[in-house]
């Protein structure tokens, strides 16, 4: 059933820190949830599957804002908006398929107000976000009264929409590695239309050909193909070493295919995704080095 706005009680911290005391206060009975955009948990609360009454409002936290470009990387602020994505010129440079990624996340309303750690802390199957957080080696800041933790993004989903986040943490930060010099990157996501779409299957890449022209760093994130985020282990371990042509892209083809496990459901079907998880592999490949197509 729908929640009455008049049983709904949010709370404004003042700062991280009293944030941090409330969740904790609060973790044993699970009666606070953190709000931050909102683009998820008010689309819940009206269909009446989130049975929460209170919310910690994050929105004013300026220790959770902004964008910061270190030596090794960048770190995002756990609510870094898509359109802040969108519109930062150094993300541009140096995380292309990220902020592809951003311009496709519903339409530019939704990104005005969707954060990067809402889209993980939903931990959707479906978040477009998350390949390109898992191709890029990402690690995600969280805390709690207990302490900081930095949790590889590889480790951070257990199961469907399963999260390895305490009651009591919050996440404070992304970090993203710079990638290796002349990686490329790649981000493709399909779905019914260009806008306001979940993706029946999304990817992200990120590969580099060596100076002896063979592969010497991939990664391929996929979501809408299994019921977690995944990395494709496979598919990777198919093209490390090797030089481009048609049989490596094959070869990769089908390796991907013991990696990922789609299932029929109201937006697409197994067979689809897999033929479209295939295509957007060989896509990607011809993409960085058009050999992947030649024999
Ligand atoms: C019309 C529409 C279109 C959409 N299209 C897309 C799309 O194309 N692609 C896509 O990936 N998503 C899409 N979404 C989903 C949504 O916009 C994203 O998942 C968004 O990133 C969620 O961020 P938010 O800040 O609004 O999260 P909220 O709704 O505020 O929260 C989502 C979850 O994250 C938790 N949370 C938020 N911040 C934190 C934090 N700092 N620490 C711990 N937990 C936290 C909340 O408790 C909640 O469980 C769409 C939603 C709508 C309504």
């Amino acid at each position: 059933m729908r929640a009455a706005l008049s049983t709904i009680a949010v709370e404004r911290p003042r700062d991280l820190a009293h944030a941090l005391r409330r969740m904790s206060a609060e973790a044993a009975n699970g009666r606070l949830t953190p709000i931050a955009g909102g683009t998820d948990l008010l689309v819940y609360l009206n269909a009446g599957t989130h049975d929460g009454r209170g919310f910690l409002d994050l929105w004013g936290l300026a220790e959770l804002s902004g964008i910061r470009s270190g030596r090794a990387g960048v770190t995002l602020g756990a609510l870094t908006t898509f359109s802040e994505i969108r519109e930062h010129a150094g993300l541009a440079r140096r995380f292309p398929a990220l902020v592809e990624a951003a311009a496709v996340v519903g339409a530019r309303q939704i990104q005005n107000r969707a954060t990067l750690a809402g889209n993980i802390a939903n931990a959707s199957p479906a978040g477009d976000s998350l390949p390109v957080l898992m191709a890029l080696d990402a690690v995600v800041h969280a805390r709690s009264t207990r302490g900081a933790r930095a949790i590889p993004f590889g480790t951070l989903y257990h199961g469907y929409r399963d999260l390895s986040l305490a009651p009591d943490e919050l996440i404070t930060a992304v970090e993203i590695p710079f990638a290796r010099p002349k990686s490329r990157q790649f981000f493709r996501k399909v779905g019914t239309r260009l806008a306001q779409s979940i993706s029946k299957v999304v990817m992200a890449g990120v590969l580099r050909l060596g100076g002896d022209g063979r592969v010497d760093h991939v990664r391929l994130g996929w979501g809408s193909v299994a019921p977690v985020t995944l990395l494709a282990a496979h598919a990777g371990e198919a093209l490390m070493g090797v030089k481009p042509s048609r049989a490596a892209a094959a070869r990769a083809r089908a390796a991907l295919m013991l990696d990922i496990a789609p299932i029929d459901d109201i937006r697409s079907d197994r067979d689809y995704r897999l033929a479209v998880a295939g295509n957007l592999l060989e896509q990607f490949l011809r993409a960085v080095d058009p050999r992947f197509a030649r024999s």
